[in-house]
């Protein structure tokens, strides 16, 4: 008798809970916004720079940086950026001329032999929850063909500073993509330079598994801006 009564004041006790918060007002309640994004990984990356004496950047650039860093963290972390990569279809660089070979060659794409799918990209890219990229900034002169470079199998990524601009429009995810791009290079991705020519297949972002990188967190990034989960 005397447990029932307990039960009793109890359920009166989560009903009055309840009720009171129902009557708090909206504006109280803070948006979910990060919960927005559903992860399938739990990224920890850490991008570290130096800056050439030479080189020219935003007094601001560390804060771009770090939002650089957080943007790319959320997306390598997400459902979208695995979903989009394992939508597509890359040439391999296994054909590339180069002996330097720093990740399993995995084949399964539409093209027999000669692709890979979406998936080995994306296991070869991110085999580890936690690492880091190193960038060195440098003053490229005149040059402004190209926003940087990585070496296949390489270290480190080389930003050119022509571009780091606090005018250029959403610099930060800007920077998430171009490293995004570099770090595929990293992870021994190459653009068919040294290929043989019936192998080449181009920038097309749907056949160079670097510049799919770079893209696919480019869609990622404009869909989170488009739903106002990030800026
Ligand atoms: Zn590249």
């Amino acid at each position: 008798m005397k447990k029932s009564l307990y039960l009793l004041l109890m359920i009166f006790t989560v009903v009055a809970a309840c009720k009171k918060k129902s009557q708090e007002p909206v504006e109280d309640i803070d948006p979910p916004v990060v919960s927005n994004i559903e992860n399938v990984k739990d990224i920890k990356l850490t991008i570290t720079y130096t800056v050439t004496s030479d080189a020219n950047v935003p007094a601001t650039l560390n804060d771009t940086v770090k939002k650089a860093q957080d943007l790319l963290t959320k997306v390598f972390s997400s459902k979208d950026f695995r979903d989009e990569l394992y939508k597509r279809n890359f040439h391999d660089s296994a054909y590339s001329k180069s002996t330097s070979n720093c990740f399993n060659r995995v084949y399964g794409g539409t093209v027999v032999g000669r692709s890979i799918a979406g998936k080995a990209v994306y296991d070869n890219l991110l085999p580890n929850s936690t690492f880091s990229i190193a960038v060195n900034i440098r003053n490229n002169g005149d040059n402004t063909t190209t926003l940087g470079s990585a070496s296949a199998c390489g270290t480190r990524i080389t930003t050119n500073d022509y571009w780091l601009k606090i005018s250029e429009k959403r610099l930060a995810q800007r920077l998430a993509r171009h490293w995004a791009h570099e770090y595929t290079h990293i992870r021994g991705y190459r653009h068919d330079t040294n290929v043989a020519s019936s192998y080449k297949w181009g920038s097309d972002v749907n056949q160079d598994p670097a510049y799919g990188v770079g893209d696919v967190v480019g869609v990622v990034l404009d869909k989170w801006t488009a739903a106002g989960i990030i800026k």
